[in-house]
């Protein structure tokens, strides 16, 4: 699996790019603005992006995905429908933070739970996880042992759930969710460092007990 990824825009989205070397199928999960990077690499590899992957729809997190889409147009967007309604504010949310939003194009494929994506020999299976936002979703590369967590489980924190379609108890239910993968599974977060479901459950104190 080849997997790169940057910190982009205000927030320091980390938008990621895999992709499977066998095939040069690639997807890119969550959408930050500035997608140069993003076309350099997928030229450079000579990639086919099959999947735009939303783990959610927060302004931070969609904020390059009408531009991708335009670079990537037979890539189709995934999301879940839980989050439908923060797509369609995310430009107003974007003002809000002095971020320009271009109009988001239409989501092109619904992602429902235990959805499987397959970029060539990759396997993402989605895991719903609300309790952040309330179409929040993870996704799960079993063979490769790599969680793509979003704003769900950050090294040494969690999603904030005080922001609207917030819910701490549904987020502590969906981290029991990820708590029982195996504890060398990497977790690659939408903001900070990677980390692990080991060190987590080891070092921060929502994930105590959890097990
Ligand atoms: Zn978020
Ligand atoms: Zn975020």
């Amino acid at each position: 699996m080849l997997l790169e990824s940057k910190p982009v825009g205000p927030f320091a989205l980390n938008t990621y790019l895999i992709a499977c070397r066998e095939s040069s199928k690639a997807a890119i999960i969550d959408s930050g603005g500035g997608a140069d990077w993003l076309a350099r690499l997928i030229e450079a590899n000579q990639l086919e992006v099959v999947y735009l992957l939303q783990t959610h729809a927060h302004v931070d997190h969609v904020n390059g995905l009408a531009e991708n889409k335009r670079r990537w147009p037979k890539a189709p967007i995934a999301l879940h429908p839980g989050e439908q309604s923060l797509y369609q504010g995310a430009p107003i949310q974007g003002m809000m933070f002095g971020m320009h939003i271009d109009t988001l194009p239409p989501v092109d494929l619904e992602i429902a739970q235990g959805q499987i994506f397959e970029i060539g020999e990759l396997v993402l299976r989605a895991i719903h996880t609300p309790g952040h936002t309330p179409g929040h979703i993870a996704f799960y590369e079993e063979k490769q042992k790599t969680l793509f967590s979003g704003d769900l489980l950050f090294a040494g924190s969690i999603g904030r759930t005080d922001l609207p379609g917030g819910d701490f108890d549904q987020i502590m239910e969906s981290l029991a969710i990820v708590a029982k993968l195996p504890q060398d599974v990497r977790v690659y977060s939408g903001h900070g460092s990677p980390t692990s479901i080991g060190t987590e459950l080891r070092q921060n104190p929502f994930l105590r007990g959890l097990r």
